[in-house]
């Protein structure tokens, strides 16, 4: 949207003969201004799908901080709220919950480095553990738990992080919940999510019934084993 309507004000200013007369030099036409209208034409006729990248960070950057995202996230708790509520609870009745921008938060961290990623920076983030709890996420999680659902975390960090990681929980308010699964080595390289059910799967094996999946990506509630599946937006990274 951002790109069309530059762009169409782009060529709006250089199709105006009174435009161009503006940005003439002496009755001739300015160089520069017929170099940025060919590239404008350019831009339209070859990558129309393209978005500038400044441009992108910027509306990604209002979404998530104007009541844009606040109000997208209430809508699907209420929503997720209505369709636990419908479902008989046992004692072996368990939600899993994915973590990373489900239910702790880390847009403020990511947007420091201009929303990018950088493994160092990232690990040293986990490490502080001191993301904090979606609220919306967390409404969830206590309605959950106060209904009696089982709680598990599932997340795609690796085992040196599981001590950070719990802390952070903990520290965010997540206190109530049987079990928080990392990658141990021999899934590093597996994919989010085939690890996800996997785990899911293990997890029925020991006697759980997983009636729920929560998460921001679509690899956290693939496959078998999810039961209602809570689809959260991210616009700020895609896991495959
Ligand atoms: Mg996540």
């Amino acid at each position: 949207m951002i790109r069309k309507n530059r762009l169409t004000k782009l060529l709006n200013l250089h199709l105006n003969p009174h435009s161009w007369h503006s940005y003439s030099t002496r009755g001739k036409l300015n160089p520069y201004l017929y170099l940025s209208f060919t590239l404008a034409v350019l831009q339209l006729s070859c990558s129309p799908a393209l978005i500038n990248l400044d441009i992108a960070k910027d509306e990604v950057a209002k979404y998530y901080e104007s009541e844009q995202y606040e109000k997208e996230m209430n809508e699907i708790i209420i929503e997720a709220k209505e369709k636990f509520s419908n479902i008989e609870v046992h004692p072996n009745s368990a939600v899993v919950f994915d973590v990373d921008e489900t239910v702790l938060d880390n847009y403020e961290a990511i947007k420091q480095i201009g929303f990018g990623y950088e493994s160092k920076y990232w690990d040293e983030w986990i490490e502080k553990a001191s993301a904090p709890a979606n609220p919306q996420v967390k409404d969830l999680y206590d309605f959950l738990v106060k209904k009696g659902f089982k709680i598990i975390f599932i997340t795609g960090k690796k085992d040196y992080q599981y001590n950070a990681t719990f802390k952070n929980l903990n520290a965010a308010g997540y206190i109530d919940f049987d079990t928080l699964i990392v990658r141990g080595k021999k899934d590093y390289k597996t994919k989010s999510a085939l690890f996800k059910s996997l785990k899911r799967k293990e997890m029925t094996e020991k006697g759980y019934i997983v009636v729920g999946c929560v998460g921001d990506q679509f690899t956290d509630c693939q496959g078998e084993n999810c039961g209602i599946v809570v689809k959260l937006p991210n616009y700020l990274y895609l896991v495959e």
